[in-house]
């Protein structure tokens, strides 16, 4: 047979700048370049013991069931869906974005009934439908997705909406895959009972290991149950023999990746959380003042407007996938597409993690306005670099 010749690995060298993954840490990726050690050693045991830790206090919980699941978001999310819907169940889900038609189609794939909550893209939930949908369904269960990604929305009034799923006896799984870590997001105080996320967005790790929390009374549900979860992998009665007391073999832990998520975490910890919330709004406040002086326009209303990820219209006549891939090819920088409603009008720009710094915001921003000139705009490429100047140096009065 004939040897396959391959190149050195030599990934291009970008600035990730859109939806995830977004830049990592240094430290985070020394962490994850770190020599394995077997998932059952005593070493490896207490560092899934830190990490849990710093999961529940960056979660804002004192869930004993919080643990990185093993694979990227949507295996967290499809660990919290499948566990915690049963057959026959029926799930309350919103209807405003991409994330929330993947957690309907979860939904269904564990034999549960979907009644979507109504809402445009690029708006939030008004917690008067989903209490509307709740007394119209009366669900077990009630989706709810902090920060929607596909539209750069965030969803305020969370305490309502959790407030109205148990009123109804129904447990609510919140999605924070994009604030968490970078928005203000608290389990425990805002009343969630499940909530999941990823490593590669706000924490700023490589994807592979996402953080899950399940409250007792959701996972009294769960180990409760009649049928047996569809999933063996993501079976959190199963999982529970290895992030449990007992820790034992259930399937090889992601090594590597709980190095790089317990880096990330403490990084969080050292910065501080609301600290690093805070940074987080200044650095998209700069973003979002660069896009509107480059003649973008805000796709979400400034209430419900995510610092994560600002969806933003492009002038008139340009193609989102032009203007993606002339930022990616000629400057180094990713970022995305809109999606759904917004495909063919706007740009999704990230603020995340180690992203959400002077130097990445003000590169994609000069690269943007020279991407704009480059396809036939009339603006002035360096004025979008000043006005997010200008705005930060405004923010940093004394
Ligand atoms: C990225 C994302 C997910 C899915 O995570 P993957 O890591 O891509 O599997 C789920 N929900 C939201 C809101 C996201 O942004």
């Amino acid at each position: 047979m004939d040897s396959i010749d391959v190149d050195e690995l030599r990934p291009p060298e970008r600035l990730l700048m859109g939806p995830g993954p977004s830049e990592t840490h240094p430290r985070v990726l020394a962490a994850f370049g770190t020599p394995p050690v077997g998932h059952l050693d005593p070493g490896f045991v207490e560092m899934m013991d830190e990490t849990q830790e710093l999961l529940r206090a960056t979660l804002g919980t004192e869930n004993e069931w919080t643990i990185p699941v093993s694979g990227t978001g949507s295996a967290a999310m499809e660990a919290a869906i499948a566990n915690l819907v049963a057959p026959g169940d029926t799930a309350v889900v919103p209807g405003n974005g991409y994330f929330g038609d993947r957690m309907a189609e979860m939904v269904r794939r564990a034999g549960g009934e979907v009644a979507v909550v109504e809402t445009a893209w690029g708006e939030p939930l008004d917690p008067a439908a989903v209490r509307d949908a709740c007394a119209t369904h009366d669900p077990d269960v009630v989706g709810v997705v902090h920060a929607e990604t596909s539209t750069g929305v965030l969803q305020p009034s969370m305490e309502e909406i959790t407030a109205a799923a148990h009123d109804h006896g129904a447990l609510v799984v919140a999605d924070c895959v994009t604030s968490l870590g970078g928005v203000e997001f608290r389990m425990d105080e805002w009343g969630v009972d499940v909530a999941y996320s990823a490593g590669q967005k706000c924490l700023s790790c490589p994807p592979g290991a996402s953080p899950l929390s399940v409250n007792d009374a959701a996972m009294e549900k769960i180990l409760d149950r009649d049928e047996a979860v569809r999933s063996w992998y993501l079976d959190l009665s199963l999982l529970d023999e290895y992030w449990g007391d007992e820790r034992a073999y259930h399937h090889t832990a992601p090594v590597n990746n709980v190095y790089a998520l317990r880096e990330a975490l403490r990084l969080v910890q050292e910065e501080g959380l609301e600290a690093r919330w805070q940074r987080h709004r200044r650095f998209s406040a700069a973003l979002q003042a660069g896009l509107w002086e480059l003649g973008l326009e805000p796709v979400v209303d400034e209430n419900a407007r995510l610092p994560s990820l600002t969806t933003a219209r492009l002038p008139d006549g340009l193609t989102p996938g032009a203007v993606v891939a002339t930022m990616r090819d000629d400057h180094n920088v990713e970022i995305a597409t809109g999606l759904g409603a917004f495909a063919d009008e706007a740009v999704r720009i990230g603020c995340m993690g180690h992203g959400a710094r002077r130097g990445p915001i003000l590169e994609t921003l000069g690269a943007l306005g020279e991407t704009l000139v480059a396809h036939g705009v009339d603006v002035d490429p360096g004025t979008g670099v000043a006005a997010a100047t200008a705005e930060r140096s405004a923010d940093e009065k004394p």
